[in-house]
């Protein structure tokens, strides 16, 4: 099969041809009919550390066709079309039971390589899309899952007051599952302007552009009524928890989204004066996917509106080194493993 394998030593992406992947016993092997690219992607790919060594593929976000079905595995059949969650746990511990196979100690995500024409994903945590599920939704359910336990973990209360920095996908995806779930106002806090029309499409009511504002706490309190009752932190840099945790209000929540893997500090002095509550948050239960799968099946076509490109296999490397440089505006990129 073809697959945009690593270079490793933050080199990026090439087309390869490698030998089609294989079930075990508890997995599948699906044809993988969009993958999306994800900004964990870019930082295994040419971040610290040899997280994407050579060799390596990534992709987590897809879906795709059953084509294969392991010994084990009775519920999923040739034919099937789902999206897995990216991990492939043991299947009888307390978080397999519970539907979070990445808290599992046998968990892995090494055999996912969404990044390819096929991948192996474990059977019990695929989720089956139904027809009415297209292609570019079903590669859109991770990252919405992302966005759902985030403001989950929040337990937002009715009309809060939500601030939420960074623009990227999940930015602007926990911005929408705000909307859904209760928020009042809700400002999009991003570097530029850029991608304002994203945010505003997914539910933010405000967008403030930091290179365009001189004091960004006036601008939250004047954009929210009020400082945020809750702050959802997508930037992943250093600097950035400490940033959500100076905005939100006494007594309110930060919930950090952001993939940072450098050092990082706060002064502790400012949420313990603020009796703030600071929370993580990295992936998503196995109902989270089923719940998306249940409103993209009844016609929520929301979410789409992250999607700035669509492309085959051949353009990935170019468009890989173009968003970790900058250069491509994008906000999610889909690819086409077959076009
Ligand atoms: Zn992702
Ligand atoms: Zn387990």
């Amino acid at each position: 099969m073809k697959a945009a394998v690593s270079k490793g030593q933050r080199l990026g992406l090439r087309i390869d041809e490698v030998p089609d992947p294989v079930p075990e016993a508890d997995e599948v092997v699906l044809r993988v009919d969009r993958v999306g690219i994800c900004g964990s992607d870019l930082h295994a790919a040419y971040g610290e550390g040899e997280m994407a060594p050579e060799g390596a593929i990534l992709g987590h976000e897809f879906c795709g066709e059953v084509v294969a079905v392991g010994a084990a595995v009775d519920w999923l059949r040739a034919g099937d079309r789902v999206a897995p969650m990216p991990f492939r746990g043991c299947g009888h511990c307390v978080h397999c039971l519970l539907g979070q196979p990445h808290h599992c100690p046998e968990g892995r995500i090494d055999v996912i390589s969404g990044f390819a024409q096929y991948s192996r994903a474990g059977a019990r945590e695929c989720v089956r899309l139904p027809p009415e599920v297209g292609d570019d939704d079903g590669a859109l359910i991770e990252p919405l899952a992302v966005g759902l336990q985030g403001v989950r973990k929040a337990q937002l209360p009715v009309g809060a007051r939500v601030l939420v920095t960074g623009a990227g996908p999940i930015g602007a995806l926990t911005a929408y599952w705000a909307r859904r779930l209760g928020a009042g106002p809700i400002a999009v806090m991003a570097r530029s302007a850029r991608r304002e029309p994203i945010a505003r499409a997914l539910g933010a009511t405000h967008f403030i552009a930091q290179q365009d504002c001189a004091n960004p706490h006036e601008a939250v309190c004047d954009a929210l009524g009020g400082a945020p009752d809750v702050v959802f932190e997508a930037v992943g840099v250093p600097g950035a928890i400490a940033d959500a945790l100076g905005f939100v209000k006494p007594l309110g929540t930060v919930v950090s989204l952001g993939f940072c893997s450098g050092q990082d500090s706060f002064v502790p002095v400012v949420p313990l004066m603020k009796e703030a509550r600071l929370l993580f948050s990295m992936c998503y239960e196995r109902a989270d996917y089923q719940y998306i799968v249940d409103l993209l099946a009844a016609g929520e076509r929301g979410p789409r509106a992250i999607v700035t490109d669509r492309i085959g296999f051949d353009a990935m490397p170019a468009k890989f080194s173009a968003l970790h440089e900058g250069s491509a505006p994008d906000c999610k990129v889909l690819v086409s493993p077959w076009a």
